[in-house]
């Protein structure tokens, strides 16, 4: 985790109105423990110090789970993908450039006020942003809540396990955190059910350059059909969306039981029922829309 202080004025006391910086730092990436990724009987574990690049090249991860490799590909740079960690793309804290910039107190920094609201909110949230508007950075979060993962989490009176599912929240819950993790708890490892025979998967991801960047709107899907080409069940995930990784249940439902190649069109342009942009960020619903689409057509391939 020393990482975290390379680009950031290290030492510097929170101020309330620059982003909140911890008083220590613990190398995390030290501990063999951590690393790794184990093939079990219910699925892969992958330890949360293992770097997104052994994630990516481990051979057993694209076989079983192609869709966490494709999304871990997409993060960044090699360099960052070699020393950036599974457990530190999940637990990165948001880009907002409200949050980031010194001049804001807002929400997120003990502040009463959401700067996105009236300021630039070009890649803000269009789901799910009461009272803050950032959106979940994680590329791997958004495959791995697509695959039903549980994460492992440390802390001094023992470990427990807790589903992507219910993982991260958003700013109703907690506007100062993104996650359920509590002080002096740590991601151990993440696990990773083995998808049932013959799940369909894919991963989409819009950003704004051809070189590393965050995504405007990615999609991760992984899904199962029957014989007749119908939705059995399945996921369909978006990130840069909404202030958590956001399981697009409206989608989900209108695909069930249905032809997916026939009606993804017609599933995909739910999203728009449950969207809310904000003044310059509109575009983002189209983008979401097709891209969902893409993805799932994508799967089908
Ligand atoms: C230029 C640039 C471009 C980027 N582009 C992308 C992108 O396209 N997609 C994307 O998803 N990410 C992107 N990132 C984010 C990058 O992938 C993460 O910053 C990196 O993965 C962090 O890894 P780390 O191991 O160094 O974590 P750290 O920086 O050390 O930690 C990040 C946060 O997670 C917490 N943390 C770390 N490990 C754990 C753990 N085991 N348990 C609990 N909390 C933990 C830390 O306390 C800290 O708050 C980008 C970053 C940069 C600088």
């Amino acid at each position: 985790m020393l990482q975290y202080t390379a680009g950031h004025d290290v030492g510097r006391a929170v101020t309330g109105k620059g982003m909140p910086l911890p008083s220590a730092l613990v190398d995390i990436t030290t501990i063999p423990e951590l690393r790794g990724v184990k093939t079990g009987p219910n699925g892969l574990t992958i330890g949360a110090a293992t770097t997104l690049s052994e994630l990516i090249e481990s051979a057993e991860v694209q076989r079983t789970i192609p869709l966490l490799s494709e999304s871990a590909k997409s993060v960044a740079s090699p360099l960052i993908r070699n020393f950036g960690t599974l457990g530190g793309n999940i637990n990165q804290r948001p880009r907002c450039w409200f949050f980031r910039g010194e001049d804001f107190a807002c929400y997120k920094k003990g502040g009463d006020f959401c700067y996105a609201v009236t300021g630039d909110n070009t890649y803000h949230a269009i789901i799910g942003g009461e009272l803050c508007y950032i959106v979940h950075p994680s590329d791997t979060a958004t495959a791995l809540l697509a695959l039903n993962a549980s994460a492992t989490v440390a802390a001094a009176g023992g470990a427990r396990d807790i589903a992507f599912d219910n993982y991260f929240h958003g700013p109703r819950e907690d506007v100062l955190t993104e996650t359920v993790l509590k002080p002096n708890e740590l991601m151990t490892e993440v696990t990773i059910p083995t998808p049932a025979a013959g799940t369909r998967m894919a991963w989409t991801k819009l950003k704004d350059r051809q070189v590393y960047d965050f995504a405007i709107v990615s999609v991760a899907v992984a899904f199962t059909v029957d014989g007749a080409g119908k939705w059995a069940d399945g996921r369909v995930v978006l990130g840069g969306v909404a202030p958590v990784p956001y399981r697009a249940a409206v989608v989900e439902s209108a695909l069930k039981g249905q032809d997916v190649r026939a009606t993804a069109k017609q599933a995909a342009a739910q999203i728009r029922t449950v969207a809310r942009p904000m003044s310059l960020n509109t575009y983002k619903v189209d983008i979401a829309q097709s891209l969902i689409e893409r993805t799932l057509l994508q799967a089908l391939a």
